[in-house]
């Protein structure tokens, strides 16, 4: 059969929404106060979805790790519990999620933090024409997150969390997916961990209502396994992608 121009057209268009093997794009927002399990989750479903798992704080913290001019001002607010400003966070992301790999979407681990972010956010995904699909909501008591940082162990290498009382590595200090060496991160001691909490609740929270007025969110319960947490969130990504 001859392809004429017309339905070149329609495939073009078809590609451009489901990606070259057909499927659904899938652009997902995680939601959830500091030790929520966004990070932990996020990496699971991008193994799972083939599409990358974007971490402001690991961006962050890879430039700080090298010392570049976006680590060396980045780090003053992250040892003391604060945001990183708006604009410098919104040019990563802008330059982020035009990357090649993000062409069959992507999940955002840790943005927006700051309605000014989200709004940002919203009109750079209206002129890129790339929607969000869903905005995912881990929810976990207070106390429960205290402890979770508090313990938290961080892969040098790979960036995987672990924690030292749930999520145990299979050799002690040692990262079981890369064999690198776990770190305690400094923003993880209590006082910090009390101030970003702080933080989350004025500037961060709120965006759960922001999502919820646009019909996107889907609050989970993130007190559960991680395994059955993740199932659920398989569920939720799968429904929205048969959409
Ligand atoms: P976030 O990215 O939201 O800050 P993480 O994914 O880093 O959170 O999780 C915080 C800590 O809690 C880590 O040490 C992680 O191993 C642990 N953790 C994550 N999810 C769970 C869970 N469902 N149950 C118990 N511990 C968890
Ligand atoms: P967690 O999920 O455990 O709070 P992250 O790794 O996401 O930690 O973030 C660590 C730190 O990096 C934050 O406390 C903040 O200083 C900075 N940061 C990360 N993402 C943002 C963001 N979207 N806006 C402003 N600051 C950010
Ligand atoms: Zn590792």
């Amino acid at each position: 059969m001859p392809i004429n121009k017309a339905s070149l057209l329609v495939l073009e268009s078809f590609v451009r929404q489901r990606g070259a093997k057909g499927e659904k794009k899938l652009r997902v927002i995680f939601l959830g106060p500091p030790g929520s399990g966004k990070g932990t989750q996020a990496s699971c479903l991008s193994e799972k979805f083939g599409i990358p798992q974007i971490s402001t704080g690991d961006i962050l913290r890879e430039a700080v790790t090298n010392k570049t001019g976006l680590g060396i001002k980045a780090k003053e607010y992250m040892n003391k519990g604060e945001l990183v400003p708006d604009e410098v966070i919104i040019g990563i992301i802008r330059d982020r999620v035009v990357q090649t790999d993000c062409e069959n979407g992507f999940i955002l681990d840790g943005f927006p933090r700051t309605v000014v972010q989200a709004e940002s956010f919203d009109e750079m995904t209206k002129e890129k024409n790339i929607p969000v699909d869903v905005v995912l909501s881990l929810d976990v008591s207070e106390e429960l997150v205290v402890r979770r940082l508090c313990g938290r162990m961080v892969c040098k290498e790979c960036g995987n969390n672990y924690h030292t009382e749930f999520n145990l590595p299979k050799k002690k200090g040692i990262c079981s997916r890369c064999e690198g060496k776990l770190y305690h991160r400094p923003d993880d001691e209590e006082d910090v961990v009390r101030q970003r909490l702080k933080v989350y609740k004025e500037t961060t929270e709120p965006l759960v209502d922001y999502y919820r007025q646009k019909g996107l969110l889907s609050v989970i319960n993130g007190e559960d396994e991680i395994s059955n947490i993740f199932n659920q969130l398989v569920n939720v990504l799968e429904g929205v992608r048969e959409n």
